[in-house]
């Protein structure tokens, strides 16, 4: 028989950990699974966030928030949740790899994961001198020498985004998936240089990009980076056992109010939810489900105004 919890959060990253943080707050049994990779954990500095000028690592900013939580009895294990799904006495099942877990009440937090190569040094650099994120980090290449490494229209689309920031930008088309005339013609007029080359290796100091070595030889100075190569991955497919309702890229649909799903007793936040792929997002979404998950667990309904009516009267 397994401990049942009030909430489980499943994915331990930015909004989960924000959600654990707000639910332990209520005082609630909270546990969170959590695999330990994410975006979180890639990015080695965060610039945009309230109260961390000179910025922060997410591995950093993960290990704070964990230990915000654990002060507030909020529970942890390591584990990777492979399916979800509904039991008759209405309580929500996770099975992991090593055991299940029962809670009344779900937060779907597991993020999605970029599409990059496999190329030595890279992420080294990532969040430092490398970003993937145009409305995070294009203030971080004002008048900088900048690669964007891509792929095809994703790519070029990329370039054509950051161009206000630099003049010394050029296309490393790794990939050399076509690139449609009419994102062609954007490019020339944009004076963006395109190279259809991969790259196989990146030389860096202390994470800040220095040089991008090409398969022909040739070697491009950098000072900063961008990677854009479509096709990430969406963590959502355990989720099917629940029928969550799903867009076509399979983020997780939610309610904008309250980030609950199509599903009692379940919600979504953070990168897998639709949305702007933020930190300060992540952190709004999760403490958004966890107010609304609150109430549910006190009133029993998971209809916003109702569950808001009942919590105001009781
Ligand atoms: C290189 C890089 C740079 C970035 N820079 C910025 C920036 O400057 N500013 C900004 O605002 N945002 C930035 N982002 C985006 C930011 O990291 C994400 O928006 C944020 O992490 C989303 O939080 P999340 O909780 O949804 O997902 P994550 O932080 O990715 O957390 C998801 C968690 O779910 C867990 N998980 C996944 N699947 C499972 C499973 N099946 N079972 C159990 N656990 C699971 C993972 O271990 C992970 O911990 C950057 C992202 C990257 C990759």
């Amino acid at each position: 028989m397994p401990d049942i919890y009030e909430a489980a959060i499943a994915g331990g990253g930015i909004a989960g950990l924000q959600a654990a943080i707000q639910l332990g707050r209520y005082q609630h049994n909270v546990l969170v699974v959590d695999k330990g990779f994410g975006r979180s954990t890639l990015c080695h500095s965060y610039h945009n966030i309230l109260g961390w000028p000179d910025g922060i690592s997410g591995s950093e900013l993960r290990s704070i928030g964990r230990q915000q939580a654990e002060r507030m009895g909020v529970q942890f294990v390591e584990d990777t949740v492979v399916h979800a799904d509904k039991l008759d006495n209405g309580r929500i099942r996770l099975q992991g790899i090593q055991t299940h877990y029962e809670a009344s009440s779900l937060l779907i937090a597991t993020g999605i994961l970029d599409r990059f190569p496999d190329l030595p040094g890279l992420r080294d650099c990532l969040g430092l001198s490398i970003y993937v994120c145009p409305d995070c980090d294009g203030y971080e290449i004002r008048d900088r020498r900048t690669v964007v490494l891509g792929s095809g229209a994703v790519g070029a689309a990329m370039a054509l985004l950051l161009r206000d920031y630099t003049s010394e930008l050029l296309l490393v088309n790794h990939e050399q998936k076509p690139i449609p005339d009419t994102w062609q013609h954007k490019l020339q007029d944009a004076r963006i240089r395109t190279v259809h080359e991969p790259a196989v290796a990146i030389h860096s100091e202390a994470g800040m990009l220095q040089r991008i070595v090409l398969h022909n030889g040739d070697v491009l100075e950098a000072e900063r980076g961008f990677i854009a190569f479509g096709g990430n991955a969406v963590h959502s497919d355990w989720t099917r056992g629940l029928g969550v309702e799903r867009m076509e890229n399979r983020h997780i649909v939610t309610d904008p109010r309250s980030k609950r799903t199509n599903v009692q007793g379940v919600w979504a936040a953070g990168d897998i939810g639709v949305h702007a792929e933020q930190v300060t997002v992540a952190m709004g979404e999760g403490a958004l489900a966890a107010i609304w998950m609150h109430k549910y667990l006190k009133t029993g309904t998971s209809d916003a105004r109702t569950a808001q009516l009942s919590a105001r009267e009781s």
